[in-house]
């Protein structure tokens, strides 16, 4: 185990400064900002590949890193309701996903990179504005990334209530679903006389639409995307006066699906549906298709079986989980378009019934972090994961040499205290 006595404090005081003073996606300039003086007084050099994105490589700067690893810096528009100290003082935003443990987490990473003994080779870390948003901001960050230091393989976790404390999930294949934006536009006709009724010969463009609406949700294909999530239409507007015919009404709403297999045949039987109710009413209907809003997560068995084998390195609790994909999304979907990798999940529930995700309850004991940052650790540097621990006597003369200690000043966390202090 490589962890040193300073990381339970240090994960606390990380997590909470950011906790403390939540941002909007896209707006996180004093969150992207911390993280960068942090950095810095890891003896790090960040970069930005997007406005409010922070980048960094570890290690020998030489070497294209083998790993890299995501975490996300925005918040969500949620009223904090814990009475905590470190309770957000930025009214109507919080960090209700988590993204403030995310962040604490790779932040402890880079500074037990920063710390370590070269090891022949490098890794990258990625803070990612705008997980919440739609537009993401991954695939901006992705483009603001220098090919020189895109890595084989990427992996991030996200804090999960339902997993006991500290453990680690990890499944290999399909883990959380894709969206795609729906936009259908129906379009009436103008009837031969005044008024709304059907005799005047017109054609309604909201009753289409609820005809279109009806057939949609009563479809198998909201079932075949996942039962209830598939398919989530939420907003209809149309007509324009009370007492004419109306001509134009838009429905919106999303599709999820697990594999982009899945989402092509959803999206071509709602196609189908759209033009056998455009046939039934005599309306026009024109369905808009938004598809690369989140891409799925697909977790790469290879990468999934190297996370599982560095939980095992490390003596991290774990577990296969979940046993079949979820109906949620994250953006971590754009990172493995073009190269392999896993989104792992940390268990943070704690008690009966932890508050969830996206709640304004939302809180973790931030201990949990230590797991991920040992895990992304071991994945960083494979292959010297157990030397710390192994206790026989060959390896302890080995370690008698302070291998992970040697050049960095250890005034760092004070200083940390000092000159970082919090993002706001
Ligand atoms: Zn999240």
């Amino acid at each position: 185990m490589r962890r040193d006595a300073a990381e339970p404090a240090l994960a606390r005081r990380l997590r909470r400064a950011v906790h403390r003073r939540p941002e909007l996606a896209h707006r996180e300039h004093r969150t992207a900002a911390y993280v960068e003086r942090v950095l810095r007084l890891f003896g790090l050099r960040p970069f930005r590949p997007a406005p409010t994105s922070v980048a960094v490589v570890a290690g020998d700067p030489a070497r294209r890193p083998r790993a890299g690893f995501r975490a996300d810096l925005d918040a969500l528009a949620v009223t904090e309701t814990t009475t905590v100290p470190y309770a957000s003082r930025v009214p109507g935003v919080m960090h209700a996903c988590g993204h403030d443990g995310h962040t604490a987490a790779l932040l402890l990473l880079a500074r037990r990179l920063a710390r370590a003994a070269p090891w022949g080779g490098s890794a990258l870390l990625v803070f990612q504005q705008g997980e919440e948003a739609h537009p993401s901001g991954a695939p901006r960050v992705l483009r603001g990334l220098p090919p020189a230091v895109l890595p084989d393989e990427f992996y991030a976790v996200h804090l999960w209530p339902e997993l006991p404390a500290g453990v680690i999930g990890v499944r290999e294949g399909p883990l959380l679903a894709s969206v795609a934006g729906l936009t259908f536009h129906v379009t009436g006709r103008e009837g031969r006389a005044h008024g709304t009724r059907s005799e005047s010969g017109g054609v309604n463009a909201v009753a289409a639409a609820v005809r279109l609406y009806t057939v949609l949700t009563s479809d198998p294909t909201g079932r075949e995307v996942g039962a209830g999530q598939g398919l989530a239409l939420g907003r209809i507007e149309g007509g324009e006066h009370p007492n004419r015919v109306p001509l134009r009404c838009e429905l919106r709403g999303t599709l999820r699906a697990l594999t982009f297999r899945e989402q092509e045949s959803a999206v071509r039987r709602i196609r189908e549906v759209a033009a056998a109710v455009a046939d039934e009413t005599g309306a026009a209907v024109e369905v808009l298709v938004e598809a690369g809003i989140r891409p799925p997560v697909e977790n790469a068995p290879e990468a999934a079986r190297r996370a599982l084998m560095a939980c095992r390195a490390t003596g991290t609790p774990h577990k296969r989980y979940p046993d079949g994909p979820l109906g949620v999304s994250d953006d971590f979907g754009w990172f493995l378009q073009d190269r392999p990798g896993a989104l792992l999940l940390l268990g943070c529930g704690n008690g009966p019934q932890p508050p969830d995700l996206h709640t304004s309850a939302f809180d973790f004991d931030e201990e949990v972090l230590l797991s991920a940052v040992d895990v992304f650790d071991a994945l960083a540097r494979p292959g010297t994961a157990n030397d710390d621990e192994v206790d026989d006597g060959d390896r302890r003369t080995r370690l008698d040499v302070p291998a992970h200690r040697g050049t960095r000043p250890q005034s760092g966390d004070r200083g940390l205290r000092r000159a970082a202090g919090s993002p706001g």
